[in-house]
């Protein structure tokens, strides 16, 4: 607005001048008032915590809220609308949306609900930026993994290429005029769980700011959606914890307001069979868990995009990870590796902004 004001001035005269130097003192006067205003008529605000179990990790959500019935009354509306988009994504429910769609026959379009379609929208955009390493076909590797952990034996050759003709972000077709879904091939299972917590946080933190909540921040698990800073404060600092999962330690804190921030990795969730660590981010070319110790931080605007951007990276590598997150509007990216003799870290270009101070050199994406 100044700068709009300092350039229009050159292009008047004296009275003109005079009549906008007026102009300007009343705008800077007002903007004093309704700043003095606004901060005394924001009333003080108290900070709650408040968890809830869904999609097989725990959600919480902290909050400044003017009381604890403002709290309460928003965080019950936020974890319900999570519930709901459980039921609708869910591939453990037999009855969820999602796993009725994959019954239906192939080569029909399928009506879906506007949410299961917004995300498999965002989630075939993410397959097309990474070249299909992000791709919630890949549920009956999925499932071949499952079982895998289960017995405790990697999946056959022949049940690898068996599953194979059923996965394929493009063997999913989605028709946006009619809001269906056709699933091109025979036995194909859906996979959300790469996207899913990170576009129901965002979801949840939508109903808190409904309800005048906007200092708010919901976690579910390695996938966070920020809204508003603390009262006072700049940002939310988030910590990014360690490849090890024995050490408790985070490696740097970021500090971030209206964004998403979300970690992959297999810290937590791997098989291991004949001393080989298999994560349970599969690999689409080989149908298998990957090998490679990788743990990828991507902070952007929204949790659904770090959420899916964050497992896309695992897949990639470094390098081709953070060309895929040059390309996706916002991101940055912190990628921790592992091998016997050494760990590595690497940020991409936008990541700096985010660092209280680094020694760390970007990796140049490729071109
Ligand atoms: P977490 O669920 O632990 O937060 P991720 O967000 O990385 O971890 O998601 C991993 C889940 O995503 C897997 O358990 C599986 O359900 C699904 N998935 C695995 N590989 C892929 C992939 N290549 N593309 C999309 N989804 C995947
Ligand atoms: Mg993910």
């Amino acid at each position: 607005m100044e700068f709009w004001s300092a350039r229009r001035m050159q292009f008047c005269d004296t009275d003109c001048k005079s009549a906008l130097r007026r102009r300007i003192c009343l705008v800077i006067l007002s903007l004093v008032l309704w700043a003095g205003f606004s901060r005394a008529s924001e009333p003080a605000l108290q900070r709650f915590q408040f968890t809830h179990p869904a999609m097989g990790t725990l959600f919480s959500i902290t909050c400044y809220a003017e009381n604890t019935n403002q709290a309460y009354a928003a965080t019950t509306l936020a974890f319900k609308r999570i519930d709901v988009l459980e039921d609708i994504m869910s591939d453990y429910q037999a009855d969820s949306e999602l796993m009725l769609l994959c019954e239906k026959p192939p080569g029909q379009p399928v009506p879906v609900s506007a949410d299961l379609f917004v995300v498999l929208q965002r989630a075939q955009k993410v397959s097309e930026i990474s070249g299909g390493a992000f791709d919630v076909t890949v549920g009956p590797y999925v499932r071949l993994w499952r079982f895998a952990r289960k017995k405790k034996v990697l999946p056959m050759e022949t049940e690898l290429r068996a599953a194979a003709p059923a996965v394929g972000f493009r063997k999913l077709r989605l028709d946006k005029q009619a809001r269906t879904v056709t699933l091109l091939v025979p036995n194909m299972r859906l996979d959300l769980g790469g996207i899913a917590k990170g576009f129901a946080a965002d979801e949840a933190l939508e109903v808190l700011k409904g309800r005048g909540v906007n200092r708010a921040l919901v976690a579910a698990s390695g996938d966070i959606a920020i809204g508003e800073p603390p009262p006072g404060k700049k940002g939310w600092t988030v910590g990014i914890s360690s490849i090890d999962a024995h050490d408790n330690e985070t490696t740097t804190n970021v500090m971030l307001a209206n964004a998403g921030i979300s970690t992959s990795g297999d810290t937590e969730q791997f098989i291991e069979i004949g001393g080989r660590r298999y994560s349970h981010i599969i690999d689409p070319t080989t149908g298998l868990g990957l090998t490679n110790r990788i743990q990828a931080t991507v902070i952007a605007r929204d949790a659904t995009t770090t959420d899916a951007m964050a497992t896309t990276v695992c897949v990639l590598g470094p390098k081709r990870g953070i060309a895929a997150i040059e390309k996706t509007p916002h991101a940055a990216a912190l990628i921790l590796t592992k091998d016997d003799v050494r760990h590595e870290t690497l940020i991409s270009p936008r990541f700096r902004q985010f660092l209280p101070k680094t020694t760390e050199t970007p990796i140049q994406p490729e071109p």
